[in-house]
């Protein structure tokens, strides 16, 4: 998968994409990431990507027309482009495995009060937020997009059935798992762990996701 990432920031994501699983899958050449600064489309000297709200309000938007070019010159048909935006839609599991589906994806990031309207209705795709809260921009919101996509495609976990037993893959949180040892400091592990009995600790482990979804996140239960 390609992943093109548009922010005034791109010292931001050095760092944490270029550690552990995320850059193992982009040496391997199964994620394909590149980030662009905005301010690179720009033509005036100041490369000024931001102006004042028509109708007056604090703080500043970004300009459209850096943007529409960037984008233009970026994306190709495939290409799916989403903005990064407290007011999209909330981003989930379910909305990272279609994504892992796609070829292209073009990530494009605010800062300052956001973007001119005309971004989001005539150049964007989708329109994602990570969650309700406001970030001062959209570096994070990107790179958690990333990573949680990124880990969805194929060869990129070690066993690509952790990702299909984990907490949201069944609609439920994922059960407690213990390792060794098996006594802690007088805490032991559950007796039916040790038990090697499959049949049953698949029950209890089906059990203790019900019980874990209904106190920490009943919202998740039909
Ligand atoms: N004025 C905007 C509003 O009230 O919705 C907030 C703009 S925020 C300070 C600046 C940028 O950070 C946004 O354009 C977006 O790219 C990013 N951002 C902040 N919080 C985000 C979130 N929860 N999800 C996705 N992007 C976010």
């Amino acid at each position: 998968m390609k992943i093109d990432v548009l922010t005034l920031f791109p010292a931001m994501f050095a760092g944490p994409l270029d550690e552990s699983i995320i850059m193992r899958a982009r040496k391997a050449g199964l994620l394909d990431l590149n980030i662009h600064n905005l301010r690179d489309w720009t033509h005036d000297r100041h490369k000024t990507v931001d102006d004042r709200p028509f109708g007056g309000g604090p703080g500043m938007l970004l300009k459209p027309e850096p943007i529409f070019e960037a984008v233009e010159s970026l994306a190709r048909a495939e290409t799916k482009v989403i903005l990064l935006s407290p007011s999209g839609r909330k981003f989930d599991q379910s909305i990272a495995r279609e994504l892992a589906q796609e070829k292209d994806l073009l990530l494009v990031t605010g800062h300052y009060e956001g973007f001119d309207a005309r971004i989001r209705e005539a150049l964007a795709d989708d329109e994602l937020s990570i969650g309700d809260y406001v970030l001062t921009n959209g570096a994070l919101p990107a790179m958690v997009v990333i990573d949680a996509v990124a880990r969805l495609l194929p060869g990129v976990l070690g066993d690509d059935n952790s990702s299909h037993d984990e907490s949201f893959s069944a609609g439920l949180l994922e059960y407690p798992q213990y390792t060794r040892p098996a006594d802690f400091r007088g805490m032991k592990v559950p007796d039916m762990l040790l038990s090697g009995n499959h049949a049953e600790i698949e029950k209890w482990r089906r059990e203790q996701a019900q019980l874990k979804t209904q106190t920490n996140r009943p919202d998740l239960l039909p």
